[in-house]
Order: structure tokens, then sequence, then C-alpha cells
């Protein structure tokens, strides 16, 4: 399960790679603007992608309907400061699967990631599963 982090933030990214190694996901990917997501996704193959909104050269919600034109299983979860419930139903519109609003707990984030995957089909990781 290889995840893809498109946040412009180092930081945002950083703690979100923690939160995922907590939860066993080891293999990931990071990308800086929608721009660089779109070339790691060609190159990398990621399974499924974090994405910011506010981001320089190409925002989230333009990368998510970028991706929706060609592939409309990969689960996209939007991670964004944007909270108000048109953003939230617009991000919805364009695609994604789930919407985590920052400043996010380390359990919120996880339980966001396993939900989608699950509701995607797709198993979550052994360090995840109960017991
Ligand atoms: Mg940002």
């Amino acid at each position: 399960m290889k995840i893809l982090l498109v946040d412009d933030s180092r930081t945002i990214r950083n703690i979100q790679k923690n939160v995922l190694a907590q939860l066993g996901f080891k293999d990931v990917v990071e990308a800086a603007d929608g721009v660089e997501a779109l070339k790691m996704i060609g190159e990398s193959k990621p399974d499924m992608a974090l994405v910011d909104w506010n981001m320089p050269n190409m925002d989230g919600i333009t990368l998510v309907r970028k991706i929706r034109e060609t592939d409309k299983q990969m689960p996209l979860i939007m991670v964004t400061t944007e909270a108000e419930k048109r953003r939230v139903i617009e991000a919805i519109q364009a695609g994604v699967n789930n919407y985590v609003v920052k400043p996010f707990t380390a359990e919120t984030l996880g339980e966001k990631i396993n939900a989608t995957l699950a509701k995607a089909g797709m198993a979550p990781t052994a360090a995840a599963a109960p017991g």
C-alpha cells in the first residue's frame, strides 16, 4: 500500500508521515503541489492520496478533478483548513472519498484513512486491524 502525501507544508507532510507510520503505512511518497502530485502518480503509482486544498502551482481541488478525469478508483482524502460546508460539498462533487479538517489528531486521520480504505474494498494494514 503506497500513499501519496500532497501538501505544500513540509511540516504537515512530516506529521502525516508519522501518523501513517504509527498505523503501519511505511510506503509513502510526497509532493508539494498538484503539478508534482500528477508527476508522482504517473511515476510511483500510489494506491491512495491525502490532498491539501491550498497549494501553489495547482491547488488540491484542481488536482482531484484532474485525477478523476482518468481514475475513478484511487481513494482520495482532502486534508485542509477549509472547513465550510460548501467546500466539503465542492470537494465531494469533485470526487474525494473523505474529508479531514486541519488541525487533525492522529486518531481522526487514522480513522478516516481506514474507513476510506474499507469503503474502497482495500484491506487496512495489519497494524491498524483490531486485536
Ligand atoms: Mg497548503
